[in-house]
């Protein structure tokens, strides 16, 4: 029986392009790393254009796909504890969206489960605050997928001061304690801050107030959240000095060019995945025995 290994896809136009596992040591975050001075329009690990990169996330796609595959069908053997999960963050405009679509969306909806988290609803803000995140856990075999997270009750509550200083702050080891839980568990966590440029956000929102069929992504408060720009700056570079831990690393994504953080994110996902160790399961019966059932019953 072939069994397929998980392989590196072939160059895309013979385009240099670094590993999934250099294209996240390149991206991972370091202790020292200015998070306000990063090169958002940089595409580190890909030399290559826009069209080159499309053409190589489309083969990456492939990849992880089969890596999914792989996840999925040992957690149907029932005694498998592995899940992973993404976890974006980033300002407003700056693609989280887009991955869900152009990343996720190329893998099987059976074995993924995406949750996004806004404003907390009433029910919600009447519990813990990790209360609506922990319903949202991928199961074991699953790809889930954080389009914001907890984080945003540390961000969004201290930008918008909606708690006490001293209450946002306590978060940063509750989260730490909570994810350190969830790698314990088999939960590999995964989490990606995108970045871009005041530039590019004016132009992705001028867009959205430009065309009627992006109305739906804008809010007045986005603009708002723009003229704190700075102050937005510190709270992501605080967010990724206190919670950047080896069982929960972030990684840093430039995010001007679109396709190059889809593709650069596809690779870290490919990483952490291969390094899962993902063997098809074996059946629980004899494949030939059942074969020639098979040929006895034509
Ligand atoms: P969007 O992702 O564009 O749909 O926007 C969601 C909004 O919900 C953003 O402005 C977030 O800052 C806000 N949000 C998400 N989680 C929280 C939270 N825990 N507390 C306050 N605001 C939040
Ligand atoms: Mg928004």
């Amino acid at each position: 029986m072939e069994i397929r290994p998980a392989v590196v896809p072939p160059l895309a136009d013979n385009v240099p392009q670094a590993s999934p596992a250099e294209v996240s040591r390149l991206l991972r975050f370091r202790k020292g790393l200015d998070f306000g001075g990063v090169d958002t329009r940089a595409t580190p690990g890909f030399e290559g254009d826009k069209l080159a990169g499309r053409a190589a996330h489309v083969l990456d796609n492939e990849v992880l796909s089969d890596l999914q595959e792989r996840l999925f069908a040992n957690a149907r053997t029932g005694k498998f504890v592995k899940a992973l999960l993404l976890v974006l963050q980033g300002r407003d405009s700056s693609g989280k969206g887009g991955v869900v679509k152009h990343v996720v969306g190329a893998l099987s909806p059976h074995g993924v489960h995406v949750a996004a988290f806004g404003v907390p609803t009433e029910e919600e803000a009447s519990h813990h605050f990790l209360w609506r995140i922990y319903r949202e856990l991928p199961r074991y075999g699953h790809i889930g997928v954080f389009d914001r997270s907890h984080y945003e009750d540390i961000l969004a509550a201290r930008m918008h001061r909606l708690v006490p200083p001293k209450v946002w702050k306590g978060r940063y080891d509750t989260v730490n304690e909570f994810e350190e839980s969830l790698a314990d568990s088999g939960i590999d966590v995964v989490k990606v801050m995108l970045t871009i440029s005041k530039e590019e956000q004016a132009e992705r929102l001028r867009d959205r107030l430009e065309r009627a069929d992006k109305h739906w992504k804008f809010a007045p408060s986005d603009i708002a959240d723009r003229e704190n720009w700075d102050a937005y700056t510190e709270a992501f570079q605080d967010v990724l000095d206190r919670t950047h831990k080896d069982h929960a690393p972030w990684y840093v994504v430039p995010a001007d060019r679109k396709w190059y953080a889809r593709w650069a994110i596809t690779r870290i996902l490919v990483h952490h995945l291969e390094r899962m160790d993902l063997a098809w399961p074996t059946g629980s019966f004899d494949p030939e025995a059942e074969l020639a059932r098979l040929e006895a019953s034509r």
